[in-house]
């Protein structure tokens, strides 16, 4: 058995790269998104109904995850690297088919787009189809994850002066709470948890079309070092 699917639709994201991209939807408010539909379904009929609707689920395919051959165990990022689950306990990129699901904020429609926010979504991510949240069957109060009971806990992030003014500067530049999704993503901690980087190491992602650079002056801790243009 074998199906053939087209998207629905492409993401632009602020994020240019894999790297502090969050682990999930919703750890970082601050990402935004705009889902651009393709046709048939850059229609509005298509998206009659969704006025008031708060949350969607997306379906997606992992168009950069590596590919390669299949493992019936991972290592997730955020049990350390090291320790191995079923591919099937884990949400990881690299699975049997490369198919992702995120919940998202619906912030609005604008001319056959949808703008979201909290999305854990490469830029250039193709959309295979659009859900609705339905919380009384989506939100389970007693569900329970031994291998992910909480959010990761985030670390302090701080900033040097000179790049919290670059940052003032191309935030308003974008028009964009880019200052809110760098603290945000950073908290997540983006490194692989067994680096212990000393203060010299220094690190980098672009997010939009800036170049954010930090360092980890005491373990545990973040300091944004600059924010400038690609
Ligand atoms: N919420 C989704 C899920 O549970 O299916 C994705 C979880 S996955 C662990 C999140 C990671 O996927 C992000 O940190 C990012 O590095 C990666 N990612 C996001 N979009 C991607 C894409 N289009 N291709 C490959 N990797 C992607």
């Amino acid at each position: 058995m074998s199906w053939q699917f087209e998207p629905v639709g492409v993401i632009h994201s602020c994020f240019a790269e894999k790297f502090a991209i969050p682990r999930q939807p919703q750890l970082a408010p601050a990402a935004t998104a705009s889902l651009e539909l393709l046709p048939p379904y850059n229609q509005p009929e298509a998206l009659e109904g969704l006025e008031g609707v708060s949350h969607l689920w997306l379906i997606f395919v992992f168009h950069a995850a590596a590919s390669g051959p299949q493992h019936l165990r991972v290592r997730p990022p955020r049990l350390g690297g090291n320790q191995r689950i079923g591919v099937f306990a884990s949400r990881a990129t690299h699975r049997p088919n490369p198919i992702g699901q995120s919940v998202v904020r619906l912030e609005g429609i604008d001319n056959g787009r949808l703008l979201l926010s909290g999305v854990d979504l490469l830029d250039g991510t193709p959309v295979l189809d659009i859900k609705p949240y339905v919380p009384y069957a989506d939100a389970i109060s007693d569900a329970v994850n031994p291998l992910a009971p909480l959010p990761p806990a985030p670390i302090p992030v701080s900033w040097s002066d000179a790049a919290l003014e670059q940052a003032r500067q191309q935030q308003e530049r974008l028009d964009q709470p880019l200052i809110a999704l760098i603290e945000q993503c950073l908290a997540q901690d983006p490194k692989p948890a067994y680096q212990q980087p000393g203060p010299e190491r220094e690190y980098g992602v672009q997010l939009w079309d800036v170049n954010v650079r930090w360092h980890y002056p005491d373990s545990g801790q973040i300091r944004v070092l600059s924010v400038t243009p690609t």
